[in-house]
């Protein structure tokens, strides 16, 4: 299955809001791994595990929302952490 189509099957079997809810109990276990790998309680597999569970509902959402207009923030937004990097002088020159 295409990952367009499989965001439409997603999105028609679960609904629009169940995307939402997901979306952030999926960010909220990613945090919960990050804070616990910092200490040691949990190995690598987890954290990777837990951002690919966000990635796919980043996928998810995005598409939802628009791919292009997310494509158009993110370009936003790295064009101000390009600038940001340079004004530290920390960027490839
Ligand atoms: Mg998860």
């Amino acid at each position: 299955m295409e990952m367009e189509q499989l965001y439409q099957r997603t999105l028609q079997v679960w609904g629009e809001q169940a995307q939402y809810d997901q979306a952030a109990e999926e960010c909220a276990e990613l945090i919960a791994a990050l804070l616990h790998y910092r200490r040691a309680k949990v190995k690598e597999e987890q954290v990777i595990d837990e951002l690919a569970d966000v990635t796919l509902m980043l996928g998810q959402l995005s598409w939802m929302f628009g791919e292009h207009k997310v494509a158009a923030a993110v370009a936003r937004k790295r064009k101000k952490l390009d600038a940001l990097l340079t004004a530290a002088g920390t960027a490839d020159a």
